[in-house]
């Protein structure tokens, strides 16, 4: 239909009443200016934006309804050689002194203008809404940067994947690398990790591919990255999974280098050391002076005798709390000599229980050894694996009132030798058993009955067993009595050059 046909009779705009009338309810904004930009003609729709009647906007410059961006804006491109038409979009205030946003074209007839329009005031403000939300997420993420950077740890984000997303200034620090180095690489790949044994981590112990396929926070401090320079950093590493929606999405590794922490416990380690070993030769002296008396029982009365005696007890108590502490020094030094040789168990445990025979004897106990059948050689260090045997079966006889029942139980189970040390004594309070394994550590309800002990032994029968290759744990009942299990590798024990060996 072309324009003529438009306005003929039979069709719409048959009139111009038609057309006005058609001009006027449109939803368009219609506006019609003269030369000076006062309103000479305005449409409905912008009478109802500006909430206002038509009256009171003829004759009135359109300034009057423009903030003032718009109204500078307007006296810009509103000029008689301005070109034919132009679009632009202009910010109206309305008699309600709400904002509207209109788009327009502006069509320049010399001696006036005709603006046609649309309302975009309600895409205008949710875009606003939208940009000031960007605008608040954008400050949180850089304020959560802000804090990222500015703690003491290292932290690298990794993806589901395991691929580096974020590393923070301590992290990059501490590694070497640069963060456009390292980002998007594979954490597992690109970060080295070293053990305790100077071996490379395997990817599948790595604490953050632990932590994303256990879905786990996984914590060591017994690990070193490797820096770019070759450097090997100890780090404590907490591993944590990102989990939204029970979905795994990523995980954060964080980590502090405790180079420093780990020259004091050296120093500590040392001290510890070197005080036993001095305080060793006056005990030795004390000993010896004790057992000369003794021995020449004709010089003592007998209650001299009996206060030699005690004197004799107290400072063999000493002797073995100085052992111990110069045991664990040595074993915490990594110097202690792993000397593995073909071991019978059977033959190592009977020694100990003859050792232990006078003790055993005092408090009436009885103490059975099994061993299953088929159970060959193992190759241990003897002289680590019988302190093992020896601090439980101590701890039974300690820990269990006369006439117990005591049993140590050996046999071959798949790849490793398990023994069992158990006991119908004491047993240990369910509060303090993740603790038994501490050093010093001893719990509340045998301090009252035992005083003989240090709370050592554990933590060196620990420390023997996890550097032979094996595991050791326990199960107990309070007032009902305690097992304690311990595994050993039967394809036995690597050899370690060192330079001490225990007592
Ligand atoms: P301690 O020198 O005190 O015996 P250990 O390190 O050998 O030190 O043991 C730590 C603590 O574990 C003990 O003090 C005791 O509280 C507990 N414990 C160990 N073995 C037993 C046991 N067989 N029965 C009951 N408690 C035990």
């Amino acid at each position: 239909m072309d324009i003529d046909q438009l306005f003929s009779k039979k069709n719409l705009f048959s009139s111009k009443k038609a057309l006005v009338f058609y001009i006027d309810n449109i939803s368009d904004v219609i506006l019609g200016l003269d030369s000076n930009l006062n309103i000479i003609y305005a449409n409905k729709s912008f009478c109802r934006l500006m909430v206002c009647e038509k009256k009171d906007l003829i004759n009135k410059k359109l300034d009057t309804f423009l903030d003032k961006q718009s109204i500078a804006k307007l006296l810009l491109i509103c000029k008689p050689e301005s070109e034919i038409s132009f679009k632009t979009d202009l910010v109206f205030r309305a008699n309600n002194s709400a904002e509207k946003w209109l788009s327009l074209t502006i069509h320049n007839f010399k001696k006036g203008f005709i603006i046609i329009g649309k309302d975009f005031t309600e895409e205008k403000v949710k875009n606003l809404e939208r940009n000031e939300e960007i605008g608040k997420i954008e400050e949180e993420k850089a304020r959560s940067q802000e804090i990222l950077d500015s703690i003491g740890d290292g932290v690298v984000s990794v993806n589901d994947k395991g691929e580096i997303v974020y590393v923070n200034h301590q992290a990059v620090d501490i590694l070497g690398f640069q963060q456009e180095e390292i980002l998007g690489e594979l954490m597992w790949r690109k970060i080295i990790m070293y053990g305790p044994d100077n071996k490379e981590v395997s990817v599948e112990k790595r604490p953050i591919r632990l932590a994303l396929f256990s879905r786990n926070r996984i914590y060591e401090n017994t690990y070193f990255y490797k820096s770019k320079d070759g450097r090997l950093v100890p780090v404590s590493v907490t591993a944590t999974p990102l989990i939204v929606h029970n979905l795994v999405v990523g995980g954060v590794d964080v980590f502090r280098d405790i180079t420093k922490e780990r020259e004091i416990d050296k120093m500590k380690t040392e001290f510890i050391s070197l005080a036993s070993h001095q305080l060793r030769t006056p005990l030795s002296a004390t000993k010896w002076f004790a057992e000369l008396l003794m021995d020449d029982a004709k010089i003592l009365n007998a209650e001299q005798y009996e206060l030699i005696g005690n004197i004799y007890k107290s400072n063999q108590r000493m002797i073995d709390l100085v052992n111990s502490l110069l045991n664990i020094s040595r074993i915490e030094s990594g110097r202690i000599i792993i000397d593995p040789k073909p071991t019978d168990l059977r033959k190592l445990v009977e020694d100990v229980i003859t050792e232990l025979k006078v003790k055993i004897n005092e408090k009436k106990h009885n103490v059975t050894l099994t061993v299953s059948g088929d159970l060959p050689t193992v190759n241990i260090d003897p002289r680590l694996i019988r302190n093992v045997y020896m601090n439980l079966l101590t701890n039974s006889i300690k820990y269990t009132r006369e006439k117990g029942e005591i049993r140590v139980d050996i046999s071959k189970q798949g790849e490793d030798v398990v023994s069992k040390v158990s006991d119908n004594g004491l047993g240990i309070p369910n509060s303090q058993k993740q603790r038994i394994f501490e050093k010093f550590f001893r719990s509340s309800n045998i301090t009252k009955v035992e005083t003989d002990g240090s709370g050592l032994g554990l933590y060196l029968a620990k420390a023997i067993v996890e550097s032979s290759g094996g595991k050791i744990w326990f199960e107990s009942e309070e007032y009902k009595g305690s097992e304690f299990w311990f595994t050993l590798p039967m394809s036995g024990t690597p050899a370690k050059k060192g330079e001490v060996s225990i007592d």
